[in-house]
């Protein structure tokens, strides 16, 4: 599903962020990448995303080199991929609904389909009954719900998030990890950058751990752990 081959990136100010950083995800699965602040956590989820590009390198995506690609083939590529952010940008003179229906309105999708595919992502993030709420009567942990549903809601093979718990406490950021593990169980492939090795910890999942960018780890977090 991602694949980083050799990757380098060097920013035009000259800033090195990745250093021949190498791993493959594979199509169902769940990971995480860890690593402190300016570590290049950003710059692999921006270069997944197509919203950078190596400077060095190959990254493959759902089997396509992101190298290749003429300038009409980037929406189709990024209509693979769900993002979620930190912040969940919502617009807030919209109502639920309308924010997850956003990514569909866009495509051109009919009324019909926009309103089952909606109300199917809103079910999935237990949040149909507040369909036509104004995001602002949620809560935050609610909102980055709608923030998911939005992300999954034309059903992308990827979904990739960064920082989605930053403004979350515990409780909440465990709910949000749960609400990742159930898509991944649907089949999704999930890739979440994240600083909070308490939260996934509690997970036993693959982690990938960025230092000054360079992969300097890559296995289940137990295993992270016991080497520190
Ligand atoms: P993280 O997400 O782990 O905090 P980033 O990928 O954002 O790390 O940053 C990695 C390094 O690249 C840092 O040294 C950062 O200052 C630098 N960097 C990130 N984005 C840019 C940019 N647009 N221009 C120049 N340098 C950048
Ligand atoms: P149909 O193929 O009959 O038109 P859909 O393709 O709309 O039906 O939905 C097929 C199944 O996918 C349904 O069970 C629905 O709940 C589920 N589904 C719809 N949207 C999503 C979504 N965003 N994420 C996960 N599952 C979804």
């Amino acid at each position: 599903m991602i694949k980083f081959d050799d990757v380098s990136k060097t920013y035009p100010g000259g800033q090195l962020a990745l250093q021949k950083v190498n791993f493959h995800v594979a199509k169902g699965e769940m990971a995480f990448l860890t690593g402190h602040s300016g570590a290049g956590k950003s710059t692999i989820l921006k270069l997944i995303s197509l919203m950078e590009r190596p400077s060095v390198g190959r990254v493959l995506i759902n089997g396509h080199d992101l190298g290749q690609l003429s300038h009409k083939d980037i929406p189709y590529i990024r209509r693979d991929i769900g993002m979620i952010f930190q912040s969940h940008q919502l617009l807030m003179d919209r109502t639920v609904f309308d924010n997850v229906a956003l990514p569909l309105v866009i495509e051109g999708y009919s009324r019909k389909q926009i309103t089952k595919r909606v109300h199917a992502a809103l079910d999935l993030v237990g949040l149909l009954s507040r369909a036509q709420n104004a995001p602002m009567a949620l809560s935050g942990g609610q909102q980055q719900r709608v923030g998911i549903a939005r992300a999954i809601v034309n059903r992308p093979p990827l979904l990739l998030a960064d920082e989605p718990t930053g403004n979350l406490d515990p409780k909440l950021s465990m709910e949000i990890m749960r609400l990742f593990e159930a898509l991944n169980q649907s089949g999704m492939s999930v890739f979440i950058a994240t600083h909070d090795l308490g939260l996934i910890a509690r997970m036993k999942y693959r982690n990938l751990t960025i230092k000054n960018g360079r992969l300097i780890e890559d296995g289940l977090q137990e295993d992270v752990l016991l080497n520190e």
